[in-house]
């Protein structure tokens, strides 16, 4: 007989916990004590399942810096007493939330699935189930002491990803989320297969919570005919850090004397200005035309393969901890959860 894991599962809010209330005929957030009714088949797993909920339910648009914190915390105060954890997450930013609590979970050495769905748990259709039940499966899979997964991952219509190379990309299939970049770590099927080589090594260190994170960090997005006044308004305004450039391609950008006036000035008064693809797949590659050979001329840093959910997170992470200046700019651009590639 395998030893029956724990599992703290831990509601936030999103599609996922909705049930139709027969009295409003409305969605309304489930009662987690009642898990069981709407999945029996929970109760024949190995696994014992406890649950905590957050003290606010939220959609998962509301996410925000407080409420990072407060999970880690949940997850922190818990970890010794569970083998893994479920983070139940609307799956609007459930990506941001995947990325965030990578960084914020230094040496982790447990799963941390994050789940949701498209449909609500109540509802004929819902993915939730399914999604629940092998969220829960792999948060509990272990080989004698060793946990399978011990990272943060997101778990959703039968592919298991990296957390911190995670998008949604859509919003309307069941399959909502893509991992350019990296290889999905495990697939469902008759069996689940997990890719044992690309999922990280366990660190066998006790769990580093940070919980200080910075919000003085701003995306730019380019798009053809980009109005200078926007550029200046983002890079000028004092109070961002970091500026996160989501350029075209292989990291390009104007090459309009303006624009590039504007990202100098910016280097100046010690921003950090970030290099992003826009693609979803593939990876900045600063020099390797003329248009991005001049941003790197100008000190613009490349985030290489990153996605902008893992750039902003590990940029609000980082200044969280307070790092500045040179040591920043090398953590930035270099793998320090497995958030891009060596
Ligand atoms: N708006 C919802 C949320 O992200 C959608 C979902 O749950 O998938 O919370």
């Amino acid at each position: 007989m395998t030893e029956t894991r724990k599992v703290l599962v831990i509601y936030t809010g999103g599609t996922i916990g909705m049930i139709m209330d027969e009295e409003s005929q409305s969605l309304v957030p489930i009662d987690f004590e009642k898990i069981f009714q709407h999945i029996p088949v929970l109760e024949s797993m190995n696994v014992e399942i406890d649950h905590a909920q957050m003290d606010e339910i939220i959609d998962s648009s509301d996410m925000n810096p407080q409420f990072w914190i407060k999970l880690v915390g949940i997850i922190e105060k818990n970890y010794l007493d569970y083998d893994g954890f479920v983070v139940l997450h609307g799956s609007d930013t459930m990506a941001y939330t995947a990325s965030m609590l990578s960084f914020m979970l230094e040496n982790l050495n447990k799963p941390v699935i994050l789940t949701g769905s498209q449909l609500p748990l109540g509802m004929v259709r819902s993915d939730g189930r399914e999604n629940f039940i092998n969220a829960v499966e792999i948060a509990s899979a272990y080989e004698e002491d060793t946990p399978i997964v011990p990272e943060v991952c997101i778990f959703f219509e039968n592919r298991l990803f990296r957390g911190n190379r995670t998008s949604k990309f859509n919003a309307e299939h069941f399959d909502a989320f893509i991992s350019g970049n990296y290889p999905v770590l495990a697939e469902v099927g008759v069996h689940i297969k997990y890719n044992k080589v690309y999922i990280r090594k366990p660190a066998y260190k006790a769990l580093k919570a940070h919980k200080k994170l910075s919000n003085a960090v701003g995306i730019l997005k380019l798009f053809p005919g980009i109005p200078l006044s926007l550029v200046n308004n983002t890079l000028a305004q004092n109070d961002l850090e970091i500026v996160i450039l989501e350029s075209f391609g292989a990291g390009n950008a104007p090459t309009n004397k303006e624009f590039l006036a504007l990202i100098e000035e910016a280097g100046k008064k010690n921003k950090i200005i970030l290099n992003i693809s826009q693609c979803k797949s593939g990876e900045v590659e600063m020099g390797r035309y003329a248009t991005s050979k001049k941003l790197l001329e100008l000190g613009v840093i490349s985030g290489r393969d990153m996605t902008t959910e893992a750039a902003l997170t590990k940029s609000m992470y980082l200044l969280g901890e307070g790092y500045r200046d040179s040591e920043l700019k090398r953590l930035l651009q270099k793998s320090i959860r497995g958030e891009m590639s060596q």
